[in-house]
C-alpha cells in the first residue's frame, strides 16, 4: 500500500525563540504550496509558540521533542501532552536515543509517554535504534525489538493509527555516518514484521516508519526511495532551511 511520505525535523536544544522563528518563516517562504508529503519541525518548547504563529495555515506541523506523562502538577520542569496540545503541536517525539541516553528514558518511561501522548490526541513519533556496539554485537534486532515491545505493551491495533516509528540507529546520529539504504530497509522491514505479528497486517501495512540518522541532501533521496522507508526524522540537516527543504522534496 502506499503510505504518504513523512519528514520531521528535530531541531533538538537549538535556536532562541527569536531564531527559531525566523528558520520557521524560511521554511515557510520555501514550502509554500508543497503538499507531496507531511511536513513538521519539533522546535525546543520555549520556541513552540513562535513556530506555531509562524506556520499557521501552512503544511509544515509543528512537534514537541518529549512531554511528561501526567496532565498537571508538582513535576519542576516538565511539560505535559495537553500543555503541547494546548499550544499548538500535532506531533511529539518519544524515546529520542539522547532521552535514553542521557535522561534515563526507559522502555517503561517511553510506553507511559505513549500512552499519554495518545490521550491528547498528539500524534507520536516513537524512536528505536541500537547503539554502535550492538550492532558490532550483531544484536540490533533483539534490542529493536525488546523497545518495540517495551513501548508498545498494552497497546490496541487502533493506537497505531497515529504512530510513527523513527528507526535511527544511534551510531548514525549526528555523526557524519549513515546506514546504507540496504542496512536500514533491512531493519525497518524487520520492525514492520513485528508490528505485523503484534497488531495484524493492515495496522503494520498502514504505519509509517521514518529514518533517523545523519540524513542529508545528498543522501535522502536514495534512503527514502527503499520500499519501507516512509521518510526520514532530521536532525542536523534540519537547521539549514536550504537543507530541509531539499530533504523534504527528495520524499516519495
Ligand atoms: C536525530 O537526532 O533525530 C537525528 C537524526 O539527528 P541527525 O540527523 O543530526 O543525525
Amino acid at each position: 500500500m502506499a503510505r504518504r511520505s513523512f519528514i520531521a525535523g528535530n531541531w533538538k536544544m537549538n535556536k532562541t525563540p527569536d531564531e527559531a522563528r525566523a528558520l520557521a518563516l524560511e521554511l515557510r517562504a520555501k514550502l509554500e504550496g508543497f503538499k507531496n508529503c507531511d511536513v513538521a519541525v519539533c522546535p525546543p518548547y520555549v520556541s513552540l509558540a513562535p513556530c506555531v504563529t509562524a506556520l499557521r495555515g501552512t503544511n509544515i506541523a509543528v512537534g514537541g521533542q518529549n512531554l511528561f506523562w501526567e496532565k498537571a502538577g508538582a513535576y519542576t520542569g516538565e511539560v505535559s501532552g495537553p500543555m503541547l496540545a494546548a499550544a499548538g503541536c500535532e506531533y511529539v517525539i518519544i524515546g529520542h536515543s539522547e532521552r535514553r541516553q542521557y535522561f534515563g528514558e526507559t522502555d517503561q518511561t517511553v510506553n507511559r509517554r505513549l500512552q499519554a501522548a495518545l490521550n491528547c490526541n498528539l500524534k507520536p513519533i516513537l524512536c528505536v535504534g541500537e547503539t554502535k556496539d550492538e550492532r558490532q554485537r550483531n544484536v540490533t534486532e533483539e534490542i529493536v525489538r525488546r523497545q518495540m515491545d517495551g513501548a508498545l505493551a498494552g497497546f490496541k491495533p487502533e493506537a497505531l493509527a497515529t504512530l510513527t516509528i523513527a528507526y535511527e540507529p544511534v551510531w548514525a546520529i549526528g555523526t557524519g555516518l549513515t546506514a546504507s539504504p540496504a542496512q536500514a530497509q533491512a531493519v525497518h522491514a524487520f520492525i514492520r514484521g513485528l508490528l505485523k505479528a503484534k497488531f495484524g497486517a493492515s495496522a503494520a501495512e498502514q504505519l509509517r516508519i521514518q529514518y533517523g540518522g545523519s540524513v542529508k541532501a545528498d543522501n535522502a533521496r536514495e534512503l527514502l526511495s527503499q520500499t519501507d522507508i516512509d521518510g526520514a526524522l532530521v536532525g542536523g540537516a534540519s537547521l539549514v532551511a536550504k537543507d530541509f527543504d531539499a530533504i523534504v522534496r527528495a520524499a516519495k
